[in-house]
């Protein structure tokens, strides 16, 4: 029978850690961290996360905005709103939630972040920084909050068969990269993959992040697999569940994560590591940039 892999505790312990970190640099540079979040539109799940992103930021101690802008906004005004942020000094990680209102491009938007302020990671510079292994900015919290959660369970990466079912630009493709950067032998999985089941049987490290319920089975997990489900999805009561059939894989499995209380809450927790790393680069770059002229 696998071990559970806690991803609430594992969360809740990193934003202990922050939580103290952010007392240390408040005492050291005299102010905190500052996440700002772009919300436009309506979008009812959208104000959820949100919401919750608000709620986190301001309980372990950072200054938290939520801008927030109707349905109706012009690329002009979001642009200059962006624009905006990133001239503000007062601001270290910007955060747009997508997916935006129709006749607005995410990519498009999530270009016009300055790079260091890129919180999720999603920027094409630190993606291409991410590609070449190159110390980004930040990485995209939920592929860093999988590796996080490897590293606490001890899972060694390198040289061992990772298979990523998903390839979307926020999970499965970062995550990938990340996966390889650690000397894993990496092969994505999607919609167009012959013999989904052959493949997932060679994984040592599975992760299925598509959002689909039981796509997952015990028949297509190796015997001792680490397991790690990113999906989300609800049912009609309301009752959260993953892409892996959990009860019966976690018979194969050896270390596997639950939905809920697996990688979701590991998100949002990177989202805070990531904050504060931005904060402490650009408080290190301005004493870096001070020293030089004096
Ligand atoms: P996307 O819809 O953008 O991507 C889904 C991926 O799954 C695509 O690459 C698609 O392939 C692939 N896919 C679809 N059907 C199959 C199939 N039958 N077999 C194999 N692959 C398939 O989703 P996201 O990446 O945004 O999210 C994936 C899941 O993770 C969702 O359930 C989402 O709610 C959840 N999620 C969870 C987070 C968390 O914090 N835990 C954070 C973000 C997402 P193709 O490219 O060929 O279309």
């Amino acid at each position: 029978m696998g071990e559970i892999i806690d991803g609430k505790k594992v969360s809740e312990e990193l934003l202990g850690e922050i939580k103290l970190k952010v007392e240390a640099a408040e005492v050291k540079y005299g102010k905190k961290p500052a996440l700002t979040v772009i919300l436009v539109g309506d979008n009812p799940a959208s104000k959820v996360y949100v919401g919750s992103k608000e709620k986190k930021a301001l309980e372990i101690g950072f200054n938290s905005t939520v801008v927030r802008l109707s349905a109706e906004t012009t690329a002009e005004e979001l642009s200059a709103k962006i624009k905006e942020l990133n001239e503000n000094d007062s601001v270290d990680a910007i955060l747009l939630q997508l997916p935006l209102p129709k006749g607005l491009n995410g990519d498009e938007f999530v270009g016009k972040i300055s790079p260091e302020k890129d919180v999720d990671g999603f920027h094409p510079q630190n993606l291409g920084k991410l590609m070449t292994n190159t110390n980004p900015s930040a990485v995209a919290c939920t592929p860093l909050g999988v590796i996080k959660l490897l590293e606490k369970y001890d899972v060694e990466v390198e040289g061992k068969n990772c298979v990523v079912v998903g390839r979307s630009n926020i999970v499965g493709k970062p995550l990938a990269q990340l996966l390889l950067n650690l000397n894993g032998t990496v092969i994505m999985a999607h919609s167009k993959t012959k013999n989904l089941p052959e493949v997932t049987r060679q994984a040592d490290i599975l992760i299925s992040a598509v959002g689909r319920k039981n796509l997952i089975t015990k028949d297509m997990v190796k015997q001792g697999a680490v397991v790690v489900d990113v999906g989300i999805l609800k049912d009609e009561n309301g009752k959260l569940f993953g892409d892996v059939d959990f009860e019966n894989v976690k018979e194969v499995a050896s270390l596997i994560t639950p939905v809920p209380g697996g990688v979701g809450p590991m998100t949002i927790a990177c989202l805070m590591s990531n904050t504060l790393d931005l904060f402490l680069k650009r408080q290190e770059a301005r004493a870096g940039a001070a020293g030089a002229a004096k």
